[in-house]
């Protein structure tokens, strides 16, 4: 029986709901009448529900997929302006004993090189990220409670937040671990992380347990209410994905939405981030093993009704992704980007021979941070380094009024343009400096309320002459 509100998986990602709000799809995605209501509702920039959205994704009128499209962009200027927020992935270790078959570090896979990074390794790997100009990270771990215990994470975390090298510093440790208790997730509150991720892969119960055959990781339940646990445990902000290609699009874009439907029925704040990967080639795992594929078109349609449904969350779009996939994606919707990944254990200081790789998947996007920052001003793109949300205590249902309000934007314009001319002070190339110094200029102006304008001239000012870390 479905329930948003219950706390048990089967009930808040209710199979039948979700194939009943699929078949209503069916039965209305032609229907004008149910689809100008449906548009008529999103443009009050509110969301839509899992059934709304799903009639929108199911529509092929092509008038309608206009509005979509042309809303999505219109949502995402409201919600976010012209700012990109750049990450980084942080690959602690590949141990791992789950059995995921879409996954190269799936326990049986006996020839990729295991690796764990010490602790002066993953000092080496954050000072390489640190000198690209990268102030927010994801670290990644595969699951093994003997190699990578939540210990071990911790440690990497302070480990990482420690390291101050020039004028580097990591801000924001965003962590994407296994599915764990309401007492690790504790600790890693207490650790001071950002966003706690965890991909769900598929919602679909049946796919889910032939894709996770062995491991802890088999446990659906468990899998699917991790989510709960982590707020339980006082982590506010979460991140949800599904790695699209595993089962049928459609099936997981109703139950992504309907857990963030459930978030924000039992904690009142629903997920901070969705991510969107698709299966991608990597050792021993060839993409085209699965059935459920989708296009460029269907994945950019996807992200445009996702944006549409849930305006005030963060959408990430990683460098799995080719630069013409991402440069659509980022038009009708992604909020949040990586740039120069490595997903590799180590991968950022040692260069893999690639028979010998160690990476989670093959990177589409392989240009340079540098290159990605200027890519993104020259399509009007303001990139931020910004992560001063959590450290300002704005986090969960305090950040969401913000968002909600729109009045996050007041704080994210000014802190882009301050962190970005660090980064132009600290690590652009002459040209990308100078391409992004006319930017801010331009952007300054546009900064409506007196006072932070002139707080962020004082502060780009201060940036020039040495000082670091401004932030409203
Ligand atoms: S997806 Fe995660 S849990 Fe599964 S094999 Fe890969 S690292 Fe392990
Ligand atoms: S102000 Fe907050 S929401 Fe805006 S970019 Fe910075 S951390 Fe993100």
């Amino acid at each position: 029986m479905f329930d948003p509100k219950s706390l048990k998986a089967p009930e808040f990602i209710d199979h039948q709901e979700v194939l009943d709000s699929l078949a209503y799809a069916d039965e209305n995605k032609n229907n004008r009448a149910v689809l100008d209501e449906i548009i008529a509702k999103a443009r009050q920039h509110k969301g839509l529900s899992h059934r709304e959205a799903s009639v929108l994704l199911a529509t092929d009128d092509p008038e309608i997929n206009a509005q979509i499209f042309e809303l999505a962009r219109e949502i995402k200027k409201a919600y976010y302006g012209n700012r990109i927020v750049l990450f980084a992935p942080l690959y602690l270790s590949n141990y791992c004993i789950n059995g995921c078959v879409y996954c190269p570090y799936h326990l049986k896979n006996k020839h990729i090189p295991r690796k764990k990074l010490t602790q002066e390794e993953i000092e080496r790997e954050v000072i390489a990220l640190q000198d690209m100009g990268h102030k927010r990270l994801a670290i990644e771990s595969g699951e093994d409670p003997k190699n990578n215990p939540i210990e071990y994470i911790l440690e990497s975390i302070k480990t990482i937040y420690n390291i101050k090298h020039k004028n580097g510093a990591i801000r924001r440790v965003n962590v994407n671990i296994a599915a764990t208790t309401v007492e690790n997730y504790k600790k890693l509150k207490d650790a001071g992380i950002g966003t706690y991720i965890l991909f769900q892969e598929t919602y679909h119960r049946e796919s889910y347990e032939k894709l996770h055959p062995t491991g802890p990781k088999h446990d659906y339940c468990y899998h699917t209410e991790a989510m709960d646990r982590a707020m339980d445990g006082g982590i506010d902000d979460v991140g949800l994905g599904v790695l699209f290609g595993l089962e049928l699009y459609r099936y997981e874009f109703c139950a992504l939405l309907m857990h963030a439907e459930h978030l924000e029925a039992v904690h009142g704040v629903g997920p901070h981030t969705i991510s969107f990967p698709r299966v991608k080639r990597a050792d021993d795992i060839d993409p085209n093993a699965f059935d459920n594929g989708i296009s460029d078109d269907t994945f950019i349609k996807i992200i445009a009704c996702a944006r549409v449904a849930v305006p005030y969350t963060g959408m990430i779009i990683s460098t799995r992704e080719s630069k013409e996939v991402r440069e659509r994606a980022l038009e009708v919707g992604i909020s949040q980007i990586s740039g120069a990944s490595r997903t590799s254990v180590g991968g950022y200081v040692d260069e893999e021979p690639e028979d010998e790789s160690s990476a989670q998947f093959d990177v589409s996007d392989k240009r340079t941070l540098d290159q990605v920052i200027s890519w993104l001003m020259q399509l009007g793109y303001v990139p931020s380094f910004c992560t001063a949300c959590y450290r300002e205590g704005r986090t969960g249902d305090r950040f969401m009024a913000l968002c909600k309000s729109n009045q996050i934007l007041n704080c994210c314009h000014p802190n882009a343009l301050m962190t970005l001319k660090e980064y132009l002070q600290d690590y652009a190339s002459p040209i990308t400096k100078l391409i992004g110094d006319k930017l801010i200029q331009n952007e300054l102006g546009t900064i409506p309320n007196q006072k932070i304008r002139s707080f962020v001239e004082k502060n780009l000012v201060k940036i020039e002459n040495g000082e670091r870390d401004f932030r409203i």
